[in-house]
């Protein structure tokens, strides 16, 4: 990989036509094809290990790990490398929640993906079906937006369907009204209570 400043950083910029402008950030200069599986991290919480192929070619999203909450429209813009708890500390401030699972150290992509149950799911449903968009790289190499109105079909699929259909580049969720301060814990009445309480 090459960066302005590198050594054979000119001539890989070089093209016939020297009126062209245009300025890459980065040139990439593959030396062979190595027909590599590609597998993606997101937090690595697959219990069948599936973020790693045998000899393939891993890409990590850890690093992607920002998260930008837009309060007045109800919205978080989350990276795929993000853990759940990197989404709570940022939306909780606001007030504001999404369904996510019960351990804060599990992958949001991952998560998602498959599905993803926890907290808050018995009140607001899934994180899949929190799930607002998704820009997801495909495997012709092109940038899609996957909602409810584009791309539909690709949208059902990535929520539930798992890792298979591309690379997420970044998922929307919708917030709802949680906390900061919540009421949880365990609550029991004697058993000769039962009829009034199960009423309840
Ligand atoms: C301790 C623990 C607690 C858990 N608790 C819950 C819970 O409360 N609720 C719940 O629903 N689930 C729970 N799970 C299950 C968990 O949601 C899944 O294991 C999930 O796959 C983890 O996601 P990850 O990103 O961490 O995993 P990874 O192993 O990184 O990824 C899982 C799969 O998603 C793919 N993938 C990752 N990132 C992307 C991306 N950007 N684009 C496309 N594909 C991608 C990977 O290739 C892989 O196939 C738990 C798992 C563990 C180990």
């Amino acid at each position: 990989m090459l960066t302005a400043g590198d050594e054979g950083w000119d001539e890989a910029v070089l093209v016939w036509n020297a009126m062209v402008a245009a300025k890459p950030s980065l040139v990439v200069q593959p030396a062979s094809d190595h027909g590599l599986l590609l597998s993606i991290k997101g937090g690595g919480n697959n219990i069948a290990g599936t973020a790693l192929a045998d000899r393939g070619l891993t890409l990590d999203m850890s690093r992607m790990r920002e998260v930008t909450v837009d309060p007045a429209a109800r919205l978080a813009h989350v990276g795929p490398g993000c853990l759940l708890q990197d989404i709570d500390r940022a939306t909780q401030p606001y007030g504001l929640a999404t369904v996510l699972g019960f351990v804060s150290e599990t992958g949001v992509a991952g998560l998602t993906l498959g599905g993803g149950f926890g907290y808050l799911t018995r009140r607001f449903g899934w994180a899949a079906d929190n799930l607002e968009e998704a820009e997801i790289v495909t495997a012709d190499g092109r940038t899609r937006i996957a909602s409810r109105a584009e791309n539909p079909e690709l949208f059902w699929a990535i929520r539930g369907g798992g890792g298979n259909f591309g690379v997420v580049t970044r998922f929307t969720f919708r917030l709802h009204e949680v906390g900061p301060v919540i009421t949880g814990g365990l609550a029991a009445w004697s058993a000769d209570r039962a009829d009034d309480v199960l009423a309840t």
